[in-house]
């Protein structure tokens, strides 16, 4: 493996010393070995697995230091209270990767909390993570998981845990929030610097690099979020610091992948007035990207900064036209526009599975609308949009098989149900991950049919319905 030290040569403004403190009796007991290959990490040497897990202290690593505004009010520091960043690595792509541990145990920015993660959320973001990655969307990944027999105290006695993750980047808004509102304008310079280098070289052929950066930035958020509303997903907790610089999905607590659809859903039973409900992620991705651009009020005039914020909308609503477009088998913006605010309001009122729909939709035939039909209450409000949608599908396109072929590309058969999710984590509490297992199969190739799982693509029973999630991690 060959560690990298790029983000710790910054200095000491920006982080911390800190040791992964190994759980006791810890185990390696999931392992992402693709992810491995392409970061060139070997895991079979002894040498390697002991620097990840944190047996072999690595005096480098480190937590960060940031800030971030967490619903709606400013916390001028936060900072990794759990997390130790081992260094960098290239992979295949050339590009570097950060590897992260979670649940490392205490850092200077832990506060009054622990330093530890539970099983549960763990396996959480594993599966979460994977899920997103496999299903197009920009997401920090799972390199392993550690179990351990050490108890973490949340509601309830919990195993503790460990998750190596990796991402370009785990520089967050909340990192120019931190050095900005301390008016540390050196440390924002050398910030810039460093992201301009490692993760937007191509900015520095810009005539104005920091303006390229941030439009850059403003588009790959908007680019993440239109992907998180097609396929349905929720963060749980968009504040500035869990919002990557570098446009990825990251830091996934109390997320939810849509069932039934609502556009008012709030995953997050922490969030008690709805701020990041679903509906709400647009303009939420937004009011962050403004947190981010008032750091650069000392580099930028003011005008330039409105300017580049106003790509936000566009990109994102085009970007989720094409999406939308892909997975209803379409080719003009303005059928889509036409059929698919119908369409929504059709979901909402049967609470249709949204999944379940678009999959269906992929498979329908040209003169049989039955097996749609048989999922609604009001079949005569579905049969009239149908009519619309099969009428404007025929004008668009001749092969009508291969445009639902197409389709089945765009719609997953499997998406990561909140139950499923219980489901595994009991049994790997147990000690039992085959579950775990076979469920992240079906999410790494959410597309195929994997007909001997059939069961893990179907609705939730009533149990599943009413499980929580909440910021309690
Ligand atoms: P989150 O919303 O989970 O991303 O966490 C918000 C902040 O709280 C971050 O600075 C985390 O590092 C910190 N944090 C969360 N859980 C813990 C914990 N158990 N111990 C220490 N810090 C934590
Ligand atoms: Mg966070």
């Amino acid at each position: 493996m060959n560690l990298e030290h790029h983000f710790a040569s910054l200095g000491e403004a920006f982080s911390s010393k800190t040791l992964i403190q190994p759980l006791h009796e810890q185990r390696l007991v999931e392992f992402n070995q693709s992810l491995a290959t392409f970061l060139s990490i070997d895991i079979k040497s002894t040498e390697t697995k002991r620097i990840l897990s944190g047996e072999e202290p690595l005096p480098s690593s480190l937590s960060m230091v940031y800030a971030g505004h967490q619903f709606g009010g400013f916390s001028p520091q936060l900072g990794d209270g759990r997390g130790v960043l081992l260094g960098e690595v290239r992979g295949l792509d050339g590009l570097l990767y950060d590897l992260h541990m979670k649940g490392a145990g205490p850092t200077p920015y832990s506060r009054r909390g622990d330093g530890r993660a539970v099983l549960r959320s763990c396996i959480r973001e594993y599966l979460a993570s994977e899920a997103m990655v496999a299903l197009s969307v920009p997401s920090s990944r799972a390199l392993a998981l550690y179990d351990s027999r050490e108890a973490v105290y949340r509601e309830t006695p919990e195993a503790g845990a460990m998750l190596l993750r990796t991402s370009q980047g785990h520089i967050r808004f909340g990192h120019f929030e931190y050095f900005f509102s301390q008016g540390k304008q050196e440390e924002l310079d050398q910030l810039i610097e460093y992201c301009l280098k490692h993760y937007y070289p191509d900015s520095l052929k810009s005539e104005s690099p920091l303006e390229d950066m941030l439009t850059e930035v403003v588009k790959r958020t908007a680019r993440m979020v239109a992907k998180w509303q097609s396929v349905g997903f929720q963060h749980g907790v968009m504040n500035t610091d869990n919002f990557s610089f570098t446009g990825e999905t990251i830091d996934y607590g109390p997320y939810g992948f849509m069932e039934d659809y609502e556009p008012n859903w709030v995953c997050n039973h922490s969030d008690h007035e709805g701020r990041y409900a679903f509906s709400r992620q647009p303009g939420v991705g937004l009011w962050n990207l403004n947190c981010l651009m008032r750091c650069f009020s000392k580099h930028l005039e003011r005008d330039q900064l409105i300017a580049i914020l106003q790509c936000y909308e566009p990109e994102l609503q085009s970007h989720y036209d094409v999406l939308m477009m892909q997975k209803m088998g379409l080719s003009s913006v303005e059928v889509l526009h036409e059929l698919l605010p119908p369409l929504l309001l059709i979901l909402t009122a049967e609470k249709m599975d949204y999944t379940i729909f678009f999959r269906l939709l992929s498979h329908l035939e040209k003169d049989n609308f039955n097996p749609l039909l048989d999922e609604v209450v009001d079949r005569q409000r579905l049969s009239q949009w149908l009519k619309r949608y099969q009428s404007a599908r025929l004008s668009e396109s001749t092969n009508w098989e291969q445009a639902g072929h197409e389709m089945l590309q765009a719609n997953p058969k499997f998406v990561l149900r909140n139950y499923l999710a219980h489901e595994v984590i009991l049994a790997a509490e147990h000690g039992d991950y085959l579950p775990f297992r076979r469920l992240l199969n079906v999410l790494n190739q959410p597309f195929n049919e994997h007909p001997e799982s059939n069961a893990l693509a179907q609705r939730a029973p009533d149990w599943g319905k009413s499980l929580e999630v909440s910021c309690s991690s």
